[in-house]
């Protein structure tokens, strides 16, 4: 799942990116409203947490210009605790959810879960191809009754084969989906955790359920290898 963080405070935007990444999210940081508005537009971010107090464009302007465009990425916005700024008017320029700062990280994590589960169609549904399952709410795994357990990266990059299942996914998307815009570019990571899947999802079960597409990436299709 990647994620949006606009905040211009660097040390709580590292922070976050930090703590997030090792939940297991894909993490872009932006510190400025305006360009946190281009990224949040021109990708399909899981969530995006907004920052009130911005350079550039504040985060209800932020918010309202998403909602206009009819871009319904759940938004977690951060607010003052002081009261200056007005929880309320978060929620009515199109927020989901509200944060006051300063905030543990703990229930960020917790409201950020609840916020993914309830949000969009493309979160909300377990995923099924076969009896293979993935819950993308609850993290979990399984095939039929066994449950599977994945580390987060592995369950990211399932989730993407997933989501777009019977389709050829090409390694640059799940690359681009699964790590953030730093990813160095070298897809070979992508087969390091594929393999990890297959020992995982496919082997014990005699299945060969992720395929390898030639030039072109892999696709996650119900097979039997017998
Ligand atoms: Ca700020």
């Amino acid at each position: 799942m990647r994620l949006l963080v606009i905040e211009d405070e660097q040390r709580l935007a590292a922070s976050l990116k930090r703590g997030l990444e090792g939940a297991g999210y894909a993490v872009d940081v932006a510190h400025d409203g305006r360009v946190g508005l281009c990224m949040a537009r021109e990708h399909p971010y899981q969530a995006v947490i907004l920052d009130i107090m911005l350079p550039g464009l504040n985060g209800y302007r932020v918010c309202a210009r998403l909602r206009a465009e009819e871009i319904e990425t759940p938004i977690l916005m951060l607010t003052a605790k002081n009261g200056e700024y007005d929880e309320a008017e978060a929620l009515d320029t199109g927020a989901d959810d509200y944060l006051a700062k300063p905030f543990s990280y703990v229930v960020l994590e917790a409201r950020l879960r609840a916020l993914l589960r309830r949000g969009g169609a493309r979160t909300r549904s377990v995923l099924r191809v076969g009896d293979l399952w993935l819950d993308p709410a609850e993290r979990g795994c399984g095939r039929g009754e066994v449950r599977i357990r994945l580390t987060a990266k592995e369950f990211a990059v399932l989730e993407c084969l997933a989501r777009r299942a019977g389709e050829v996914v090409p390694k640059a998307d799940i690359a681009e989906q699964v790590w953030d815009a730093a990813f160095d570019g070298d897809l070979n990571i992508v087969e390091v955790y594929v393999s990890a899947l297959r020992r995982k999802i496919d082997v014990p079960f005699r299945r060969d359920t992720i395929a390898t597409v030639r030039g072109g990436g892999y696709r996650l299709v119900e097979r039997h290898d017998h």
